[in-house]
């Protein structure tokens, strides 16, 4: 089940991709596993898939220790700054890094492992108050400040917009994140700012989010099933 899942959203991302000219390849298919077994993410693995989102630090543990290292994993939970040590040790690319002192708290803890950790900064489009993420207006100023900090690299921007009935009306949330990002990089607020990464679009949306530019798509549901 989980390999016919996963072929059936890779040709939907191609189709996505064809439908507006982009490269099906330069679109990343992170497999969230939250709340999902080792197992199960031993299966996916068996289909190919290589590239898993966690949201929690303990449970993402067991399963990074237990599973090939050859994985790539990415945080996309909210991270408190005295779980920054664990998240550096533990992930390549930390997806929601939305306040100075937790991406300093990060800046600090890859250096003293002496590496540069890759990042992206959350944004919160839809101004939700119970949701993590920088408002659109202050992400310029925090990028600045994350800017000297020496052990981060800042890839893109991620955001996880309001909750809608019809992927439709997601399209305006991802079409401000890629219209943020472009003015970012025009300050060149980025580590390559040719290339900036867009996290962007779940089970529901992402075909809407690849039209609308995402380099990656978080999809959990549409892959595992139903979270127990
Ligand atoms: C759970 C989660 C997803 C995946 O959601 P699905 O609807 O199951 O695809 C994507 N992004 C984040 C940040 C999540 O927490």
């Amino acid at each position: 089940m989980i390999c016919e899942n996963l072929e059936m959203i890779r040709a939907a991302i191609a189709r996505a991709a064809g439908r507006c000219n982009r490269d099906p390849e330069s679109i990343e298919l992170v497999a969230v596993s939250k709340r999902m077994t080792g197992d199960r993410i031993s299966a996916a693995v068996a289909c190919g898939q290589t590239i898993f989102g966690e949201n929690y630090l303990q449970e993402a543990r067991v399963k990074i220790e237990s599973l090939p290292s050859s994985l790539r994993w990415h945080f996309i939970g909210h991270l408190q700054s005295n779980k920054a040590r664990e998240a550096v040790r533990l992930f390549d690319l930390i997806e929601t890094v939305d306040r100075l002192k937790l991406a300093r708290a990060l800046d600090r803890y890859a250096g003293q492992r002496g590496h540069r950790q890759d990042v992206l900064v959350q944004v919160n489009v839809g101004r939700e108050p119970q949701k993590s993420g920088v408002l659109p207006e202050n992400a310029e100023q925090l990028l600045s400040a994350m800017a000297e900090l020496d052990h981060l690299r800042i890839l893109g921007l991620m955001t996880m917009p309001p909750r809608v009935s019809d992927p439709e009306q997601s399209r305006p949330w991802f079409r401000a994140l890629r219209r943020l990002a472009r003015q970012l990089a025009e300050r060149g607020c980025f580590a390559d700012n040719d290339r900036v990464e867009l996290s962007m679009g779940m089970s529901a949306d992402f075909a809407v989010a690849i039209e609308e530019g995402a380099t990656m798509v978080r999809v959990g549901t549409a892959i595992f099933g139903r979270r127990p």
